[in-house]
């Protein structure tokens, strides 16, 4: 099959290839072996994803995301086709590297916050510089992880254990260790995927405000209100890419939280 060509409703086609670029993939293809199936997951998935883009995917379970996200997070490689993170191809790299890479380009988010239990917010957003090369002195870790922390309005919940914190704040704790080794690109598996609305608007506006800073995020999320805080969103159906448009207004959670906080004050003195 032929690469589709990218539907977008601003009419422009973006260049073949700029160097702006922190994603591209090429024809991607992934397949599954089971048993005697074999599962056809991506079926030519070509992409291109700018510095400073917030990047919805979406698109009904099966689709194909989390295959996708896999392999953005060079967690897994496409059977065919090509992927350039950061102007570095990813094929063939063997697993040292590939975890190499990993530490330093990317930060993960997931729906399951991921925290370790018994451990302070500080050691969990520590965790993954024992793992950078060079190696990160014990006082700049803890540097750096506490500006992580306050970065994501946790600086006085440093020395709280996870068992201790809400589920918005364990994700922020999440967001901060995924900040840490200050990575190109953040990727977020339905990261409000747990969350109630208030709390979901609260994470939204951090992704926003990472976002205008100039940090690169893709995030997979199935609801369309979540979808409707980033800037551009991706559909994918059955291992394709449907659709490929801007976000021509978008929800602003910075706003969005300053009227609910409204209504509740208002609720209070009434
Ligand atoms: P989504 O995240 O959109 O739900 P996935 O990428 O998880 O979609 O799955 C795409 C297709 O690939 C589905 O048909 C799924 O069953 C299949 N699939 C995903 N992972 C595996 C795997 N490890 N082994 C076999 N099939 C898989
Ligand atoms: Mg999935």
């Amino acid at each position: 099959m032929g690469s589709i060509p990218a539907v977008n409703q601003l009419g422009a086609t973006p260049p073949a290839s700029s160097p702006g670029a922190v994603i591209r993939v090429e024809d991607a293809h992934k397949y599954y072996e089971l048993g005697e199936t074999r599962v056809h997951a991506l079926r030519g998935v070509s992409l291109e994803i700018q510095r400073g883009e917030f990047v919805a995917i979406m698109g009904a379970s099966g689709s194909g995301k989390s295959s996708l996200m896999n392999i953005l997070g060079c967690l897994d490689q496409p059977t065919s086709g090509e992927y350039v993170l950061d102007g570095l191809g990813v094929a063939g790299l063997d697993r040292k590297r590939l975890a190499a890479l990993r530490n330093k380009k990317l930060g993960f988010v997931f729906q399951s916050f991921n925290l370790l239990t018994r451990t302070t917010a500080l050691e969990n957003v520590e965790l993954p510089m024992l793992y950078s090369v060079p190696i990160v002195a014990l006082r700049a870790r803890r540097q750096r992880a506490v500006r992580a922390l306050e970065r994501v309005g946790l600086g006085d919940r440093v020395g709280h254990y996870s068992n201790q914190l809400s589920g918005g704040q364990q994700q922020r704790v999440a967001v901060a260790r995924a900040l840490v080794n200050r990575p190109e690109l953040l990727l977020a598996d339905e990261p409000t995927g747990n969350l109630d609305t208030r709390t979901s608007i609260e994470i939204m506006g951090l992704f926003q405000e990472l976002n205008e800073s100039g940090l690169t995020i893709v995030m997979v999320t199935h609801e369309v209100d979540i979808a409707a805080y980033c800037k551009r969103v991706l559909v994918m159906r059955d291992g394709i890419v449907i659709s490929d448009s801007r976000n021509k207004v978008r929800r602003s959670a910075h706003t969005e939280r300053a009227a609910l906080d409204e209504v509740e004050q208002m609720a209070r003195l009434a």
